[in-house]
């Protein structure tokens, strides 16, 4: 009789060699082997230690790019790094900044537009409805005003439908004024 190596179990070896007592612990064994081998080890990243290039001090890291200790000092390197770029390349630089304020500016502007359109549909709504409140008090219990102003407005209405046919009338009479008067230079 045995002793398994990974479970503590005792049991009956199939053969001379068997440190384990089934394939569960057999799977695990080899896992646990796999864990430990040489070449995992070597695999493994270790952290190394290195200088930040903004504040100087000793840091670890895994990342063989990384040249600073925190997202601070990363920020504050890129800020030189801007401003440095922005040294070397002044037009470069100044256009960008013309174009990013022109963008600023047109964006700023179709918000000023949009808010001035808002503000009139709101003014011009609050004035309608103003009114329509104001004739609803104005006629509610005065029927005989209403009939009134209904015959006012029917009123109104027929004087610009005649108006508008005298005018048609003239405009043909002129047109035919000046068809007779053509035909008489030409005979
Ligand atoms: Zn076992
Ligand atoms: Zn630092």
């Amino acid at each position: 009789m045995k002793q398994c190596v990974i479970c503590g179990a005792v049991f009956a070896p199939y053969r001379p060699q068997a440190v384990v007592c089934g394939p569960l612990c057999r799977r695990e064994r080899e896992n646990r082997q796999l864990f430990n081998s040489p070449q995992r080890a070597a695999r493994r990243v270790v952290p190394k230690e290195r200088q930040c290039a903004v504040c100087s001090k000793p840091f670890l890291s895994v990342h063989a790019q990384k040249r600073t200790c925190s997202p601070r000092c990363s920020r504050e390197r890129k800020k030189e790094a801007t401003a440095q770029w922005a040294l070397d390349n002044r037009d470069k630089h100044l256009a960008g900044k013309r174009r990013r304020e022109k963008k600023r500016r047109t964006t700023r502007h179709v918000e000023v537009l949009a808010l001035a359109a808002a503000t009139r549909t709101r003014n011009r709504n609050a004035i309608r409805e103003q009114a329509r409140q104001s004739n609803y008090r104005r006629y509610w219990n005065n029927p005989a005003a209403y009939n009134a102003k209904q015959q006012r407005w029917n009123r109104e209405r027929s004087v610009r439908k005649v108006l508008s046919q005298l005018n048609q009338l003239a405009e043909a009479i002129n047109a035919t004024a000046h068809r007779i008067q053509g035909n008489e230079r030409t005979e």
